[in-house]
This record gives C-alpha cells, structure tokens and sequence, in this order.
C-alpha cells in the first residue's frame, strides 16, 4: 500500500474534541470543550424556524450571502472604528476554524515562519502543519501572560510572515492590552509581517478590561486578517459560522482558498444569524453581565476548595494548578478527574510549548446549574483522587 501523507505523520487527534467523547464515556460535567449548555438567543432561534420555509436551500454566494456580510459588515465597521465594505473585505467561513486555516494558506508558503504565543488554542499548531509553515513559539509567563518584549523581536528576527494573535486568549483568559498590541504592531511594522487574529472571545471581556481590534491600531488594517465568529457571541457553536475580514487583495486569495475548502457556510443558517448580527448593543452588555456572573460563581467556588487558578480577563477558561496530586501525565490525570470525579477538563499540555503538565483547563460556559454540579463533585476531588 502507498502511504499516507508526510503532512498528517505527526497528528494527534484534537486533545479538547476527545475529552468531550472521555467525559460523554463516563458522564462527567462536560468543562472540556468551549460550549455552552444553554440556549442561543430565542430570537435567533425563531427566524431559524422561518427560514426552513423560506428560498435558503442552495449555495449561498460562495464568500457569504450578502444579507450576512452587509449585516456583519454593519456591526464590526462600528466597533472596528472603520467603514468595512460587504462586499470586498469579508470572507464567510465554516467557523473561525476554517477562517484560520484559510488565513493562514493565503499568507504563508511551505517552510515560511509564524509566531506563536505559548500557551495557545491547539487548532494552530495543525494549521502550521497543514499549510507546511513552521511555528516559532513565544511563550507568554503567569500569572498575567505577558510576553517579553525582546524574546518577542528575537522571534521576528527569524523573519517570520505572520504572527497568530487569539485575544481575549484561550486558555489563559488573557486580554492583550493596548501598550502590548502597539508593541506588537510596531514590530510587525519593522519586520514586515502578517498578523492573524483569532478574536472569537471578543465580546467576553471582564471589568475593567477592554478588547482592542488589532486591525484598528494604527497602520495596522493592512497587514492584518481578522478572524471570528458567532460561535461564542450567539452561542451557537454548531452552527459553524466564522469569517475573515482583511484589506481587499488579501480577501481576494482568501475568497479563492475558501472557495475551493469548503464552497461556503451554510445558507440557511446564515440567513437566520443576520438576526444576531442586527443585535443592539444591550445584548453585548447583557452577554458580558452574564459571563461575569459565570467567572464570579466559578472562581468562587474553586476557592472554596482551595485550588488554584487563573483569573480570566477574557474569554471562558480557566486553568487550574493540579501540582499536588503528584501526577506526571496531565492527560492521565483528566481521565481519572472524568471517571472518579465526573467533571471533563482538558490536559494543560496540548496548550503549552513548554513541558507544562501541572495544569487543566476548564470553562464555564455553562448553566449556573451545571457549574454548582460540577463544583460539589469538584469538593470531593481530594477524597477521590489519589495523590501520586
Ligand atoms: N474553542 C473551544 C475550546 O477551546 C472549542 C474548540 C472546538 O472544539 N472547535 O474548547
């Protein structure tokens, strides 16, 4: 038999998508995988009921139906601070996952370099893999996860052609402040180098922090390929609907490589979205006061157990220190968490560069109903897991 290709030699499967099937196995409170158990707004899910009935069953125009993109371009031109035109700026995808990937073919050949911070979401590290270009890591360091600045320009040294920015961060619930996404911008401007986004997490932002676009600093909307979805914003993580947006002659490739991974983003469930995208500015509040009450209830409760862990700036991850158990495989010690326990995390290793595997993460994008279930079996981790 021939054998398979060279590229997908050194692919596990997804870390974060198996502990959902290990938590499903033993049913354990699912906090792997970044979903949530409630319901997207009832608005959203209405025009959805309306539009099985309406003209939405064939292909949508292959870079997004333009109902979607004028609806989208609306929302981010006013929080991007800039007019983003529908129709030659915005690429639609099937979720920021395929926004990435395509990103990341329209900018790099094989063998290019890209930066990328430690820890980081683990969909990165396949898409280098995939589009052939190598990762340079720069690692961000607890408990705020601020990047050096000169191990930061050494990584640019090695002539990179993008740099991946996930901000507000997963994992480490990081939010890039604007002094530290200048002096990326600036080192982006002196090396000549892309920067790609991954700001699916932008509208969970905690008190006082804010999210800053980075396509919106200064000389940056040029070299930069905004990448998001609706996933988090709308709770509506199965509809898969992410986008691109980015100057005209990088939208133009863009288009080309979406087109032909994927043709397009489903129609019907765009057309029921444009209702999420025409969403006044209370439903942002209300989704923010919403995730704060989560992050609050959370830690709250891991306190009270005396685990340690992050504090989350943004997005809806915690990682939390497991260093007393003794285990030397993180991964290991998630299965015996979801088994005896009953509580799905994800192992700290498939985030970090580093050898790291003191850490688990887990989310609260959940009913507060799950979270104090998941929190009184958390009580009893001491009791039911042994210490190595
Ligand atoms: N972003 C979510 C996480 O980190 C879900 C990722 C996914 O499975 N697409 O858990």
């Amino acid at each position: 038999m021939p054998t398979l290709s060279k590229r997908t030699e050194n692919f596990t499967d997804s870390v974060i998508r198996r502990m959902t099937r290990i938590s499903n196995q033993y049913g354990a409170v699912n906090l792997s995988q970044g979903f949530p158990d409630f319901e997207p707004p009832r608005e959203l899910l209405d025009r959805l009921a309306q539009v099985t009935k309406e003209d939405f069953h064939q292909y949508s125009i292959t870079w997004g139906a333009q109902n979607f993109r004028e609806a989208l371009a609306e929302k981010q031109s006013r929080l991007m601070g800039r007019k983003i035109d529908p129709d030659g700026e915005i690429v639609v995808t099937c979720g920021s996952t395929e926004a990435m990937m395509a990103a990341m073919m329209t900018v790099t050949n094989p063998g290019d370099k890209v930066i990328v911070f430690s820890p980081f979401y683990e969909n990165y590290g396949a898409d280098t893999i995939l589009s052939g270009a190598e990762p340079i890591y720069v690692p961000l360091y607890p408990p705020e996860f601020n990047f050096n600045s000169e191990e930061l320009e050494a990584a640019f040294k090695q002539k990179p052609k993008a740099l991946i920015l996930c901000n507000p961060s997963n994992p480490c619930g990081k939010v890039f402040t604007y002094d530290e996404l200048k002096n990326i911008a600036d080192l982006a401007e002196k090396y000549d180098t892309f920067v790609i986004t991954d700001e699916v997490y932008e509208h969970i932002v905690y008190e006082p922090y804010k999210h800053t676009y980075f396509a919106s600093l200064p000389g940056m909307w040029e070299r930069t390929i905004s990448c998001s979805s609706l996933s988090k914003t709308y709770s509506i993580t199965g509809w898969r609907l992410g986008y691109i947006i980015a100057p005209r002659n990088i939208i133009e490739v863009a288009k080309k490589v979406h087109d032909f991974l994927t043709v397009g983003a489903a129609a019907p469930l765009q057309e029921a979205a444009v209702t999420g995208l025409r969403f006044g500015d209370d439903y942002y509040k209300e989704l923010q006061a919403k995730y704060t009450e989560k992050r609050d209830l959370f830690l709250r409760g891991l306190d009270d157990i005396g685990i340690s862990h992050t504090v989350p700036q943004g997005a809806y991850y915690i990682l939390l220190d497991i260093s007393e158990f003794g285990y030397k495989s993180d991964l290991e010690f998630c299965e015996v968490l979801a088994r005896d326990v009953g509580v799905g995390a994800v192992p700290g290793s498939s985030f970090f560069r580093e050898d790291v595997n003191h850490l688990i993460r887990l989310h609260f994008a959940k009913k507060n109903e799950t979270l104090y279930e998941a929190l009184n079996r958390l009580e009893n981790i001491r009791k039911k897991i042994v210490k190595l």
